[in-house]
């Protein structure tokens, strides 16, 4: 059997069961080898019937006795009595009429199922049956539970995949021989049969390691391959001009964090290398990275270089513009700041490209598709990306095609990535973390509320808008939807405006707005023509309105543990006490979800959780965690992690290249796509 070969050609796998597999994903041989279960359940131990317990059993018996009736209409109860050296035990099932006719008597069977009281005896109940001399595969062992789909049950899946155990047996090895055994690690084929059908709660171990180890080496190796490119790409040195940093903080509004300190001093000396800087810095929301950038761009104007940054919202470009404007002020360099985004005038447009041409704008902060697009930046020396994960190889070679050089590269994220996540995931980078969130900010009260507590829930809303501050609220949606039983934004302003906050001034604020709609409110809203912005994640990212003290989370439940978190970052960024209400939908017991969120508030333990609870693809959105094929290992296994990185460091510095493991190679090329984030 071939790995291309469609499931339909297994036997039982009609048309309408292969539509059914479908729906998992499943249409190849190689996509259900490839199909990992989700749980095991152990049915591996044989019990004399003499001393059988309740709960999950296993025996090896023969049937004596077997009658089938339908007891009324539509309810069919199979009986049997089965026999082992040691005793009887008596077997249930529940309309499954054919049973009786299928069993052979006086021939041995394993039989596994839930040993319980049903009508005041005993009974094993809907067991498995299995005979005996066979390979099993619902009795007698740990048996595997994958995820299923309406007509298509665990018992079909395993029934598909003992019919192609040839194919799993004779399946090549992925890894480099000298890898399995400086590990100790089992073949692929060993570890593909035994994921799937384990002799022993051993092999099975044995199996997620080999599979997790592996998961992470070929991360780690992308990554590394990765690095070993930035490495050999020419950038430009940009000189530390300490008067020029002094000056900068002199005038700041507040004092540093040791953090930021820290973290800017980092940036400088890798500036000054002709290596391309490669940084991601993580930072909580408010903990202070646009000021780290701005410290950053001022030494590249300084020497007469280009600064792009990139922001993933217009609206945040526009914010970026007026503080990096402030920030330069005092230097005399704020003519440097020119913005470039959709909604300005062509006329207006045509005279920032002038400006970036004849060296006048050398700061240009936009949204990244523009500045990429439409910038003559041969003078760029230094990118900085805030707020987003995807600026790819692809990207990052354009800028050097029109720049002549590598620029450095400076990415900002307050997405929280765990370090283990960021250490593997971003073995290319250098991770600089902002820990510390700047002084005198008090922590951010959050408290989920039900449908039913909203009486009290405006009052408190009003007592801080009748004290001069403001709210957002943030809905899951913008219109109506019929399936979901959620509050939408438009839903949730009208009624604001009508009923619960008549007095209030209320905006509303959406993606499917026009760019100069959404400035204008986003605008009246900073300036406090407006005590409440009713919206979508629009704002999700950056915005910074240190008046706003509510954070109102509507459908609260349907937000991820992350995402609610950048949201609550809104509010709370000044010395005002900030308040994030989560509102559910229905007055079910809240989420675990929910509940971390209402008793921490720090970001990277959020995010850690996150990871637990939905894997990585809740952290990168729309980036699949099947893609990162991170299936086995466990981001919390530092050891595992630490062996599968060092070795695939060490397997560098001893091979040139992969060409000699073209299975490796190709999984390896494929996440180099995939891991390249920055
Ligand atoms: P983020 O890291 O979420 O991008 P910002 O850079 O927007 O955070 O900063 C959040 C707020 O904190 C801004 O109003 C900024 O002026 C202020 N801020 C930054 N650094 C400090 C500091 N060291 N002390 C006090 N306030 C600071
Ligand atoms: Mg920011």
């Amino acid at each position: 059997m071939h790995h291309t070969t469609p499931i339909t050609e297994l036997k039982g796998i009609g048309e309408a069961l292969a539509k059914k597999f479908a729906l998992l994903g499943l249409h190849t041989v190689a996509e259900l080898i490839d199909y990992y279960p989700r749980r095991y359940e152990d049915f591996s131990v044989i019990t004399e019937t003499a001393h059988i317990q309740p709960g999950p059993v296993t025996i090896e018996a023969e049937v004596k006795q077997v009658t089938g009736r339908y007891v009324r209409r539509g309810l069919h109860i199979t009986e049997a009595v089965v026999s082992d050296a040691t005793g009887s035990v008596r077997l249930v099932w529940f309309n499954q009429p054919y049973r009786a006719g299928a069993i052979k008597h006086n021939q041995p069977y394993f039989i596994s199922g839930l040993y319980e009281r049903s009508n005041g005896r005993f009974s094993i109940m809907n067991p498995s049956m299995e005979l005996s001399g066979d390979f099993p595969i619902n009795t007698a062992r740990i048996i595997p539970v994958y995820r299923e789909t309406k007509g298509l049950t665990s018992r079909q899946i395993r029934q598909a995949l003992k019919q192609v155990l040839g194919t799993i047996r004779t399946l090549p090895e992925s890894l480099p021989p000298e890898i399995l055994k400086s590990q100790k690690l089992i073949s692929l084929a060993e570890a593909m049969e035994a994921i799937h059908f384990p002799s022993d709660a051993s092999q099975l171990e044995r199996a997620r390691k080999r599979l997790g180890f592996e998961e992470v080496f070929r991360l780690s190796m992308a990554a590394l391959l990765n690095k070993r490119d930035h490495q050999t790409e020419k950038g430009v040195a940009i000189g530390f001009d300490k008067g020029l940093a002094r000056e900068f903080v002199s005038h700041l509004p507040f004092t540093l964090t040791d953090d930021q300190r820290k973290v800017v001093w980092q940036i400088y000396l890798d500036l000054q290398k002709s290596e391309p800087m490669n940084r991601l810095v993580e930072g909580d929301v408010g903990s202070g990275k646009t000021v780290v950038a701005a410290m950053a761009a001022v030494m590249a104007l300084r020497e007469g270089w280009q600064v792009a940054l990139m922001a993933p919202t217009e609206l945040l470009a526009r914010q970026h513009a007026e503080t990096l404007y402030r920030l330069l002020e005092p230097l005399g360099s704020a003519s440097a700041v020119d913005l470039l985004v959709g909604s300005l005038s062509a006329k207006q447009k045509t005279a920032a490209r002038a400006a970036i041409a004849d060296g006048d704008a050398a700061f240009i902060v936009g949204t990244q598709a523009l500045i990429q697009e439409k910038v003559n930046m041969d003078r760029l020396a230094l990118v900085i990306i805030d707020e987003q994960h995807r600026f790819g190889v692809d990207q990052r070679k354009s800028l050097q095609a029109k720049a002549g050089h590598m620029p450095h590269v400076l990415s900002l994220t307050a997405t929280p990535i765990p370090r283990s996540l960021a250490l593997t995931l971003y073995g290319e980078l250098d991770v600089s973390i902002l820990a510390q969130k700047p002084g005198g900010r008090k922590p951010i009260i959050t408290k989920i509320v039900s449908p039913n507590s909203r009486p009290q829930l405006d009052k408190a809303i009003n007592a801080q808008l009748d004290a001069g501050r403001q709210m957002f609220v943030v809905c899951p949606l913008i219109t109506e939807s019929e399936s979901l039983k959620v509050r939408s934004a438009e839903q949730v302003y009208e009624e604001f405006r009508k009923k619960d906050f008549k007095s209030r001034r209320i905006g509303l604020l959406h993606g499917k707005m026009k760019a100069a709609d959404k400035n204008d409110v986003m605008e009246r809203f900073v300036r406090h023509e407006l005590d409440i912005l009713v919206s979508t994640t629009v704002i999700e990212v950056g915005v910074d309105v240190p008046n706003a003290t509510v954070m109102l989370i509507e459908g609260a439940e349907r937000f991820g543990l992350a995402q609610a978190h950048q949201l609550r970052g809104r509010v709370g960024r000044s010395h005002h006490q900030g308040y994030c209400y989560l509102m559910m939908s229905d007055s079910k017991a809240p989420s675990k979800r929910l509940r971390a969120l209402e008793s921490s508030n720090d970001g990277f333990r959020l995010a850690e959780l996150d990871l637990e609870l939905r894997g990585p693809g809740a952290i990168y959105g729309s980036m699949q965690h099947g893609q990162l094929d991170l299936r086995i290992a466990k981001l919390s296994d530092t050891t595992l992690i630490a062996a599968a990185r060092s070795a695939a460091t060490k397997f560098l510095a001893e091979h040139q290249d992969l060409s000699a493991f073209p299975l490796l190679e190709a999984q390896v090329a494929r996440l180099r796509a995939v891991t390249n984030l920055n």
